[in-house]
């Protein structure tokens, strides 16, 4: 080439350089307008919702986004813009507004949780999946944004539960691999409420050091969670080992940190970005667009306003009789809610029962949720509501727009406003309960332990040592409480004892020896719990929890003893009245768990030839009032075992649903309450007399 020839195909590549650089920056100015309208729009779509809820309008006017969308269509047409790029445009800016426009309202409804500052806790560190979810749910939050990295889910719900943090960003499912058992397991065992969800699409590629190649790979490093979306491709490379790292972002650190090109990370294109690390294959996913679900969960629940469309989560657990799930589900038919969801899990204390987790369309703000959940509470032996929070899937805009001009415009009709029920407080019937009426609740509660009924009709007794004592001592009650047809064991392993210096149980041990035997002769077993520390562990070992009378009010251990799925029998305090049992009553059957058995063991009087006065009469009332099973305690209320037969009779006689007695081998050498304790032959008296 000549120098002259050069000359020119230089000054011409310049003079088009100059050109494109010109281009570029019309195209970025355009970019800046198009912004700057984009934050305009926005605003005036937030004086729109600040308009709409001083006139208490609907937050949606479907009827109006499809003639924003038809007319932008018809401007589209007429500049050469093709009908599908138009809608796409238009429906995430509609969208936008519409999600703003739902943050407004959910701020004015909890305004206590509209922070300046917001913490948000996911699992995994930056360049997570869990932090690219927190990121995008809390786009819109107009405050500053701390994300919290924690090394397990459960961390990130323990710094929510314990202040450091706002909320926790969590997986639930997702639509290859299904739910993620740990988060399911967590929202039964936590104390935090679902706020909200977010729904997002995960990209997953293989990433590698710069330079590396497909062919170098010899291991991969990825969240175990990963995998099933990712197998068909993992299969692919079956000369690649698979190791596992918690978090798709820590695999990725560890990976820039090495100088391993035969190393690979499973992880998303915005991670290889954010690590500098290059992308070797796009799209390894089994199935193309997999979406993960996340929940915000947060310290409280949050009302939801009635005019933004959103779900209710809950977990439930039915009878373990034919049908029963069946009759839980119909009452969502009956009340017109739809399902978006129904999982089961196997109970981790209990693997042979299930708990079914459920999603609906619905707010429990309104009458018609509140209803239902009422229904369903009637019909199920544990619930718990989790949380109501805006659905992230808004109903879509009808997709067959047509100019506005045109004559077969549908109108759609405008979301209707869900009627919303009187505030809680107007409601209160100046009780301060009512989970354990027959207002709420007409027919008696019937309680199946391993087996054995509970309430209505049938007649149980449980007996067995005041305390566990030993081994061969608890055996010998079981064998007795079998042989003579009563059946339940019961026993203190805990015992609240009045002086510090007498026996206090044998604990745990006790615990271990109870269990065995009740397993040797097949029955179930009750035993005391005084201390919140102290249920999960109960729990896992004894059927029936027993709340002593000591602790009828203690409200934390109440409140407790409701999160668990173990029946629970509440001893009537001895200076209490009946309406204080039910009020007491009422804090575990609020916090989900409608297995409750209420014991009268006898009360202060001025009376002294007995150690309590038994309260037949409240035995009465409580039938009355209540559909949950009552039972009798005799013992404690005699004192002297002289006492027990006449008073069980009396017990039976006024509508008692079973007794609760002490027996013994050998009474005189029983470590607490020996003079009330039978004879195991005044035992078999007694019930033959009974039964
Ligand atoms: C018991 O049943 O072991 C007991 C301690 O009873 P109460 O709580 O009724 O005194
Ligand atoms: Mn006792």
């Amino acid at each position: 080439m000549t120098e002259d020839l050069k000359q020119a195909k230089e000054s011409a590549e310049e003079a088009h350089a100059v050109d494109l650089n010109q281009l570029r920056q019309k195209i970025s100015a355009i970019d800046q307008q198009l912004l700057a309208l984009l934050a305009q729009r926005r605003q005036i779509s937030q004086d729109v919702i600040v308009y709409k809820d001083s006139q208490t309008l609907p937050l949606r006017d479907l009827k109006r986004e499809q003639d924003v969308l038809a007319e932008c269509l018809k401007q589209g047409q007429s500049l050469g813009l093709d009908s599908h790029y138009v809608t796409r445009v238009f429906r995430e800016i509609i969208e936008d507004s519409i999600r703003c426009q739902q943050e407004y309202l959910q701020h004015n409804a909890n305004q206590d949780s509209a922070r300046k500052l917001v913490r948000v806790a996911f699992h995994g560190m930056e360049g997570s999946y869990g932090y690219f979810a927190a990121r995008n749910h809390f786009a819109r939050h107009g405050g500053e944004l701390v994300f919290l990295g924690c090394p397990s889910f459960d961390q990130a719900v323990k710094s929510v539960e314990n202040g450091q943090a706002d909320y926790a960003v969590l997986p639930l499912e997702n639509t290859i691999s299904g739910g993620i058992n740990e988060v399911y397991d967590l929202l039964l065992h936590s104390q935090v409420s679902i706020v909200g969800e977010e729904k997002f699409q995960l990209d997953y590629s293989l990433l590698a050091l710069p330079g590396s190649s497909l062919t170098q790979i010899k291991k991969i490093l990825c969240n175990p969670n990963d995998v099933p979306e990712c197998s068909k491709f993992i299969y692919s490379m079956p000369e690649c080992q698979v190791e596992y790292r918690p978090d798709a972002a820590i695999a990725a650190q560890l990976l820039k940190s090495s100088s391993d090109s035969s190393l690979a990370v499973i992880a998303s294109e915005e991670t290889a970005r954010l690590f500098n690390l290059e992308i070797l294959k796009k799209g390894i996913s089994n199935q193309s667009g997999s979406f993960t679900r996340y929940i915000i969960t947060g310290r409280k629940a949050e009302s939801v306003d009635p005019r933004i469309p959103c779900k209710t989560s809950l977990v439930i657990a039915t009878a373990q009789q034919a049908g029963s799930l069946v009759e839980a589900l119909l009452v969502f038919k009956e009340h017109g809610i739809a399902l978006t969801k129904l999982e089961s899990r196997p109970l981790p204390e209990n693997p042979w029962e299930e708990l079914f987790y459920i999603d609906f369309e619905g707010n429990p703000d309104s009458e018609h949720v509140d209803l239902a959940l009422k229904e369903l509470t009637r019909r199920t032996r544990f619930i718990k509501v989790c949380g109501c929070y805006p659905a992230h899937d808004l109903v879509q805009i009808e997709s067959k727009i047509v100019p506005t001009d045109s004559k077969v415009a549908a109108a759609t009709p405008v979301a209707p406003i869900e009627k919303q029920k009187a505030p809680k407080a107007a409601k209160k019937s100046g009780k301060g309960y009512r989970l354990a009426l027959r207002d709420h609740k007409s027919e008696d509660t019937i309680i199946d332990v391993r087996g054995v009924k509970i309430g209505g009709n049938n007649f149980v007794v449980m007996a067995g040592p005041c305390a566990v004592e030993s081994y061969d001592q608890i055996v010998a009650c079981a064998h007795e409480v079998k042989e003579q047809g009563a059946h339940i064991l019961r026993g203190g392993c805990f015992k609240p004892r009045t002086s510090p210096y007498s026996f206090q149980g044998l604990g745990y041990e006790g615990l271990d020896y109870m269990h065995a035997a009740g397993r040797t002769y097949d029955l179930p077993i009750i035993t005391e719990v005084l201390s919140t520390e102290d249920i999960e562990r109960v729990a896992a070992k004894s059927d029936i929890l027993q709340i002593g009378a000591r602790n009828m009010q203690n409200f934390t251990l109440l409140k407790a003893v409701g999160r668990t799925r173990r029946p629970i029998m509440v001893k009537r305090g001895m200076s209490s009245t009946v309406e204080d049992l039910l009020n007491a009553v009422e804090y575990i059957l609020a916090e989900g768990n409608q297995q409750v058995i209420l014991c009268e063991r006898g009360i202060r009087t001025f009376e002294t030839s007995t150690r309590n006065t038994l309260d037949l009469s409240a035995v009465a009332v409580l039938r009355i009032q209540s559909h949950l099973p009552v039972i009798v305690d005799p013992s404690h209320a005699a004192g002297g075992r002289d006492l027990v037969p006449p008073l069980s009779r009396a017990a039976k006689a006024i509508g008692a649903q079973g007794l609760m007695i002490e027996i013994h081998p050998n009474p005189d050498k029983a470590l607490s309450d020996g003079p009330q304790s039978l004879h195991f032959p005044e035992f078999e008296k007694l019930m033959l007399e009974l039964l």
